[in-house]
């Protein structure tokens, strides 16, 4: 037999209708033996997740303001999903737990974490699966870094004593203390991954409310293309870039372990998603591009000095200053005598006179020039490699749209063709590559 992890998003457990939903698919496959679940997301659009009321709720008792109207809100819908399921969890006596905890001055991890813990109770109890909790199993260090082996070690001997299981996602617990540590915002896509990981999943299936990865943001481009296949890598640079569907930090457990990840929809579930994988050996005949994706809000600043290019250490002094600034560079692109920076603006926090100044006083350059307002867009895809005249079909593109071009950047690995753009031409840079490639 096969074992498949199955992690399930916020909006896939959302109220009795989903879960119903998510039974359907994990009994349709007898492989799928490990389910993780997040805490109820949204059920329509103005609705508000229950992380984010518990986190409220937290806050509220911080300050001493009322808070149990908040926690009953949260109560009441976990009662009416239990009831709807009916189910056996005594929600009302979890509930006087929580109570006594928020009263004793419990952490904010510790009652964010109780709605991934209600939920996975919940499910476990309707789908017939053992309920297992991951306190015990995801290890943190005192400095918050997850304990990879202790971890690892620590699934696998569990969950050798459960053939199937419902495992609450998106915490654990400091080593030390047994205290709950949530991952950031969006973990529960991690514990799948740290779980696949450590069982050797066949693959960690990652169900949403989306039929996998788009070519292009569709808020962007109307009905962009669905992204079949997907590299660890390529996935890493689009996510950089701003697309969004799995966590950032879920790829790394999955990737060392090759182990595929297949985003997958619980209302579609009959639409295949994409598959991410390592990098395949043949590039053949594939797409040029696999996908598109883009930020805005950067700042390029741009030096002029004579004779920099024979100048010792220049570089090294630019990025001395902007540690002293404590800030992240995102691109150098650099010239005969020309060299520039590219920082998006919330790394600057509005000290860019002051980083200007700086630059001047320690570089001495002939001239400083700043471009504000520009737009990074990533075009991705190993197809580009070894192919001739992707760029010049990009750049066409983009003159044809009439998009001033105002820096251009191809990573090492060759996957990956960067331009900085100004932000009003963000949204027609996008729709002309895409139209070019697609
Ligand atoms: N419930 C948590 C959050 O809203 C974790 C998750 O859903 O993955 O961030």
């Amino acid at each position: 037999m096969g074992v498949k992890v199955a992690k399930f998003g916020g909006s896939s457990v959302a109220d009795k209708f989903q879960i119903e939903k998510l039974s359907e698919i994990v009994k349709s496959d007898k492989d799928r033996r490990y389910i993780i679940v997040s805490a109820p997301g949204k059920r329509f659009d103005k609705d508000t997740k229950i992380t984010d009321i518990l986190y409220l709720c937290h806050t509220h008792r911080e300050h001493n303001f009322p808070y149990n109207q908040l926690l009953q809100v949260v109560e009441d819908r976990f009662t009416a999903t239990a009831a709807n399921l009916d189910t056996k969890v005594n929600i009302s006596k979890e509930f006087d737990t929580i109570r006594e905890n928020l009263e004793n001055g419990c952490t904010p991890d510790y009652i964010a974490s109780r709605g991934e813990y209600l939920s996975a109770l919940l499910t476990a109890d309707f789908l017939g699966y053992d309920f297992v909790d991951t306190q015990e199993l995801i290890l943190f260090a005192d400095n918050g870094k997850l304990l990879e082996e202790e971890t690892n070690k620590a699934i696998k001997e569990c969950l050798a004593k459960h053939e199937y299981a419902v495992l609450p996602g998106f915490y654990g617990s400091y080593k030390s203390s047994g205290n709950v540590k949530t991952f950031s915002r969006g973990g529960s896509d991690i514990t799948g991954s740290v779980v696949a990981r450590a069982i050797g999943a066949d693959v960690y299936e990652n169900w949403t409310d989306v039929s996998g990865f788009l070519m292009a943001d569709p808020h962007v481009v109307d009905n962009p293309r669905r992204i079949d296949r997907i590299s660890y890598k390529e996935l890493r640079e689009l996510s950089y870039m701003g697309a969004s569907v799995l966590h950032e930090d879920a790829i790394y457990p999955v990737r060392v372990a090759n182990i595929p990840i297949n985003i997958r929809n619980t209302n579609f579930p009959q639409d295949y998603g994409t598959m991410i994988t390592a990098e395949p050996e043949d590039m053949g005949d594939g797409d040029v591009i696999t996908g598109i994706a883009g930020k805005k809000d950067f700042t390029v600043i741009a030096l002029y000095k004579h004779m920099m290019s024979t100048e010792r250490g220049f570089v090294r002094r630019i990025l001395a200053i902007l540690e002293d600034f404590d800030c992240n560079f995102e691109h150098i692109p650099s010239g005969i005598d020309t060299v520039s920076v590219v920082i998006s603006n919330s790394s600057i926090k509005g000290r860019l006179d002051e980083m200007v100044d700086a630059f001047r006083k320690q570089l001495e350059p002939d001239g400083i020039e700043c471009f504000e307002n520009m737009a990074l867009i990533a075009t991705v895809g190993h197809g580009m490699n070894r192919r001739k005249g992707v760029s010049a079909k990009l750049f066409s593109a983009l003159a044809d749209a009439n998009v001033n071009l105002r820096m251009i950047e191809q990573g090492s690995s060759e996957i990956n063709i960067i331009v900085g753009v100004e932000n009003k031409d963000f949204e027609t840079a996008i729709r002309a590559i895409y139209n070019a490639f697609a």
